[in-house]
């Protein structure tokens, strides 16, 4: 059996960070490891005195150094961050493999992701600009993007590295102050992204981090009266949750939810180039992935070949502990388990078309799940439907690009959709017509750029992070319109 060795941070991680300084909680959380359920860490059970702390810490830093700092010297201070980020990505890496159960070079990815998205936006921070407004005679107008203020951001546990990136990394470049809170299932990076703040030099307050539950932590900060903005990735029923609480206050919300996210495969579709992608994009990190391709979409006409070639990768899928660096890791939780199970559960015998296998030596105690590929199944079965968040694919067939498009179309959700096509008009429809946040074209997430914009429509949530689209997302316009006569 694959023994995992005890580990150790480094650090103490059942504290707090509020106004630069790490406090200790009055309660604790455990974390375990999903790769054999062995104790992990204990973490902060962050309570709402704890939430209420740390955004009266920022609103401090906003009215103090923090605040008083220019556009330029936050970027250098998070090109920073990003530097110490990508020197420590290994150590990161090792982190984030044992609490998310993440394979090793899949954590290291997310880990360069983290250092790149900070480098991104220190580099953007004093790019952002406002605009003068030709107006009536005897005035200038123009415009002024600041920060909302203090920023909540609620962040799940399957990508923390990145969503921390992208929804932190931004609210800072803009001069927000930040109060983060991390899932209680998978928190260390945030802790040890915390920690690097403070050693390059980030002012008290300007960055504050709230380990604990989402129905208390979370809940608390979702409902502050003092919070300007809240940032929140992560289920359709908990955000729902955050927008009304949000509401209460009449605080703009970001929410990054869920998916169901379509492959779409033509009659002319290079399949050499899509084969990668097809099968990589729907159990990369054990299909826990917003933006996982879990519906593989293919014209009858290529049907057989596709069925053929995913059915192959699906046997030779390897899963095990995250160390060991196989294709997919363990699923977060027992929970998580349980509910992938539970969908599996109800597919017919007949729609298993390939499964892959966990290795003999994979720890009995880990939360292990055999990747599925499902067909057969009609679009609206609730396999081919619900978000599952697992290692699941299903594979729907198309006669016409009309059919096509409405299957593709035919769930709540609306995060990201892929084509494989080589007609540069059906590309150029197409990209129109998916019900998406974002449309890839012969290729499926490319390379996940920090640069790209990122969200949802319908139940997949509002609002853009990524790119420098967030940086409008994570600022105020104001309009100053001077009569000088
Ligand atoms: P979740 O909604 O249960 O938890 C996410 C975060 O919300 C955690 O930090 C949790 O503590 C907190 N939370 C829970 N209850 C809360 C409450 N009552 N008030 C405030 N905060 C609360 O989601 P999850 O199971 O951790 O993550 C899986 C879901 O997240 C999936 O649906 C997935 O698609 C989605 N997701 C979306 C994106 C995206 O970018 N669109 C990225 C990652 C995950």
């Amino acid at each position: 059996m694959l023994q995992t060795p005890r580990y150790t941070t480094g650090f103490a991680t059942d504290e707090m960070l509020i106004g630069g300084t790490w406090r200790k909680p009055t309660a604790t959380l455990d974390l375990i490891d999903p790769s054999d359920a062995s104790d992990l860490a204990r973490i902060a059970r962050g309570q709402a005195q704890d939430i209420d702390a740390a955004v009266s810490a920022a609103r401090a830093a906003l009215d103090g150094t923090w605040g008083a700092l220019t556009a330029t010297e936050r970027g250098r201070l998070l090109a920073r961050l990003g530097a110490r980020v990508a020197e420590k990505a290994d150590w990161l890496a090792e982190m984030e493999a044992r609490d998310v159960g993440k394979p090793l070079s899949q954590a290291r990815a997310d880990a360069l992701a983290l250092a790149r998205y900070l480098e991104f936006y220190g580099g953007a921070a004093d790019k952002v600009m406002g605009e003068t407004i030709p107006y009536q005679q005897g005035y200038t107008v123009y415009t002024l993007r600041e920060p909302h203020g203090v920023t909540g951001h609620i962040v799940p546990w399957n990508y923390p590295m990145q969503i921390i990136g992208r929804s932190v990394g931004a609210a800072l470049a803009m001069g927000n102050a930040c109060v983060l809170k991390p899932a209680e299932e998978a928190c260390l990076t945030a802790l040890a992204f915390a920690r690097f703040a403070n050693d390059v030099g980030f002012p008290a307050g300007a960055l504050n981090v709230v380990p604990g539950l989402g129905a208390e932590a979370g809940a608390a900060l979702s409902a502050h009266p003092d919070v300007d903005h809240l940032s929140f990735t992560g289920s359709v029923p908990v955000g729902t949750l955050v927008q009304t609480a949000a509401a209460q206050n009449i605080v703009p919300v970001t929410l990054e939810l869920g998916g169901k996210s379509p492959q779409i495969v033509f009659e002319d579709a290079d399949l050499d180039r899509a084969m990668p992608f097809l099968v990589n994009a729907g159990i990369q990190n054990a299909g826990q992935t917003c933006s996982a391709a879990s519906r593989i979409l293919v014209h009858t006409s290529r049907m057989a070949e596709v069925q053929a070639a995913t059915t192959a990768a699906y046997q030779a899928l390897r899963v095990g502990p995250a160390r060991a660096d196989l294709h997919v890791g363990p699923v977060i939780s027992a929970r998580q388990k349980e509910i992938i199970e539970g969908f599996l559960a109800d597919a017919p015998e007949t729609s298993v078309l390939a499964r892959g296998e966990v290795v003999e030596d994979a720890p009995g105690s880990g939360h292990y799940v055999r990747p599925t590929l499902l067909g057969g199944l009609a679009p609206d079965h609730p396999l081919a439907r619900d978000e599952i968040f697992g290692p699941v694919q299903v594979i729907l067939p198309f006669e016409t690009e009309e059919d096509a498009v409405r299957i593709a179309n035919s769930t709540d959700y609306g995060l990201v959709a892929g084509l494989w096509t080589e007609n540069g008009a059906r590309q150029m429809r197409l990209a129109k017509r998916l019900r998406a946040g974002q449309v890839f074209v012969n290729n499926y997430g490319a390379g996940g750029g920090v640069e790209l914009p990122f969200g949802g429509v319908g139940k997949s949530g509002h609002g853009r992070e990524k790119g420098f689209e967030a940086l409008y997302g994570f600022s105020q316009l104001k309009t100053v319109a001077t009569h000088h006569g």
